[in-house]
């Protein structure tokens, strides 16, 4: 996954991206990898207990994650798979979005996306917003002191 922040000479800077995930083992056992390198509960058969500890984390991040208003939109980055056969020009403020497929179940993808993206990708749930400078609006996220449970790492 790439989540290296090369140098773009635009204002801009790369949209971010976390992604939780439960991964089933041969032994039937399961664990929970995080993107952001964070510090996970060990391997275990409690498949059930793991997939609440995923999305707890995931929760975790959007609230510790301060919502840049100058990041790219990461749904474009994937070229918009999030919602295929709709083309929109990227723009507006800058939204953090949680999306979980039930149907999957395991995976928790928590990014920076534009408002023109968010509300056509499919399971995703619009958890911060960035402040912005034409609507005045108070941010969401309630800034950097906050600290998510199991410590993980935002970057
Ligand atoms: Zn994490
Ligand atoms: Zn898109
Ligand atoms: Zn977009």
């Amino acid at each position: 996954m790439a989540l290296a922040h090369p140098e773009v000479p635009a204002a801009r800077r790369p949209g971010r991206i976390w992604t939780v995930r439960v991964t089933g083992h041969s032994d039937r056992s399961a664990s929970v990898v995080c993107s952001a390198a964070c510090r996970m509960p060990a391997r275990s058969r409690d498949v059930a207990a793991l997939r609440r500890f995923a999305e707890a984390h995931a929760a975790a991040h959007a609230k510790a994650a301060t919502v840049r208003g100058d990041a790219s939109c990461q749904c474009r980055v994937q070229q918009c798979s999030a919602h295929q056969g709709t083309k929109v020009l990227c723009g507006g403020t800058v939204l953090l979005v949680l999306r979980h497929n039930p149907a999957v179940g395991r995976v928790w993808t928590l990014a920076e996306v534009c408002e023109r993206c968010a509300p056509l990708m499919t399971h995703a749930r619009v958890v911060g917003r960035a402040a912005s400078r034409d609507t005045a609006k108070p941010p969401v996220a309630p800034g950097r002191a906050a600290r998510p449970q199991a410590s993980p790492r935002p970057r």
